[in-house]
């Protein structure tokens, strides 16, 4: 069980409101921080141990800022998460450049920054040094297809568009080694929002394994093993966060039962993990704009899927207080709705929740990954501001709410004028 809390009291988010109109999400810094601390901590075994937090969970410099000042790497796969990486100073090997479909200019701008590459295809060894030229340290991403069964989010690894086979991981080290490369890491990622501990250990050993075979077939040493994100959230109150420590030990008992005992160590782990650093650090705060009555009742909120996108998408549970006049409310059962005119425009579906009236505060939790990030214009909808909880109770906004001038600054009015029809 996980008691679904929110960092902050009714008659502060009041106050919060009456400067930043609804909706907002808002994170939590001291959540994240203790969360960041108790991850490197859990790891404290392992030297060289990073998390390299994956930047699509929540694009913003504000966030990264802490998350670096918490030792975090930073893991991209676009040019806009390289030029973030870059606008805040971050380079060398503290970014993970963890792309696929890559196209060469994205390759050209992480080597810049002196990324560490990890190499999502066979053909893009070629590829790479090509276009822009080998990096002296090199990862690849290994996809174990049916060796390893998928969880259920990811689906089964034969099934992914992501990394190399067994075999083509054989032949592309070879490859890098007769090349002259020196450094290399190793990647995989079988998992999204998983939520037993004993999956990564898995995971882990698997790499493990393989970084023994390929050292006794190729002669190579590793200097990490990446085992990827997919850590998941409790985002149902019945579900219980992935005990750190218990994933932690499981993976240093596999460390040293195949890295330790083949003279391997020292060997990095590192994780990208995005949705578990930030997620339930996370809140839209909206407001009921509307009640409806028909054949079920709705609830509309000032919020709509452009401003979180998992419940529709996904189908996903996203667990939602009501900061109601009343505590002792009747309840009903309620489908909770944004604007779009899209009928799975739904943050929720039949829905126990307390009597909600036009102008209540509504908080959907655990926002904080794959949230404000996965935001779009459609329907003319605009993406709302990003707020940030300090650790000392203040608030600041670090990301402006769009205006309509943003959503038409491609477009070009007085041409259209012009534009003879
Ligand atoms: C999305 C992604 C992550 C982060 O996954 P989470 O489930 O958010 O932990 C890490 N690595 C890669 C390559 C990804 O695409």
């Amino acid at each position: 069980m996980t008691e679904k809390t929110i960092p902050f009291t009714k008659e502060e988010l009041e106050k919060i409101v009456t400067k930043y109109p609804t909706p907002f999400h808002i994170y939590d810094e001291k959540g994240m921080r203790e969360y960041a601390r108790k991850f490197v901590k859990a790891f404290s075994w392992n030297p060289g141990f990073k998390e390299y937090y994956a930047i699509k969970s929540a694009p913003n410099p504000f966030l990264m800022k802490i998350l670096r000042s918490e030792g975090f790497g930073i893991d991209c796969s676009s040019m806009a998460e390289l030029v973030l990486a870059s606008n805040i100073g971050m380079h060398g090997e503290e970014i993970m450049f963890t792309s696929n479909d890559t196209p060469a200019y994205e390759y050209k701008k992480a080597i810049e920054l002196g990324a560490i590459i990890n190499l999502d295809d066979f053909g893009h060894i070629k590829y790479l040094e090509e276009q822009v030229g080998l990096p002296e340290l090199v990862c690849f991403r290994y996809n174990p297809g049916a060796l390893k069964e998928g969880n259920a989010i990811i689906g089964h690894p034969e099934e992914a568009k992501y990394g190399f086979t067994r075999e083509q991981l054989f032949e592309g080290y070879k490859i890098l080694r007769d090349k002259g490369i020196k450094r290399f890491g190793i990647h995989t990622m079988v998992a999204s929002n998983e939520l037993n501990p004993d999956y990564f250990v898995e995971t882990a050993q698997i790499l493990f394994e393989l970084i023994v075979e390929l050292y006794h077939t190729l002669g190579i040493r590793f200097e990490f093993a990446n085992l990827g994100g997919g850590i998941g959230i409790p985002y149902k109150p019945e579900q219980q966060a992935v005990d750190l420590d218990r994933m932690s030990s499981g993976i240093q008992a596999a460390y040293n039962k195949y890295i330790g005992a083949n003279g391997l160590d020292p060997l990095k782990i590192y994780f990208e993990s995005g949705r578990a650093i930030t997620g339930p650090f996370g809140f839209l705060v909206c407001k009921v704009l509307h009640i409806k009555n028909t054949f079920k009742k709705f609830a509309g909120l000032d919020a709509s899927m452009a401003n979180l996108m998992r419940p529709a998408l996904y189908g996903s549970y996203h667990h939602i207080t009501v900061l109601g006049n009343d505590p002792n409310s009747s309840k009903f059962m309620y489908d909770v709705t944004g604007s779009l005119c899209e009928n799975n425009d739904k943050f929720a579906i039949n829905r126990v929740l307390p009597k909600m009236t036009p102008g209540d505060l509504v908080v959907i939790h655990d926002t904080g990954a794959h949230g404000h990030a996965m935001g779009f214009n459609y329907n003319g909808k605009l993406r709302s501001a990003e707020l940030l909880k300090r650790e000392n109770g203040e608030v600041v906004q670090i990301r402006r709410a769009e205006t309509l001038n943003d959503y038409f600054a491609t477009l070009d009015f007085d041409e259209a004028e012009k534009f003879e029809v």
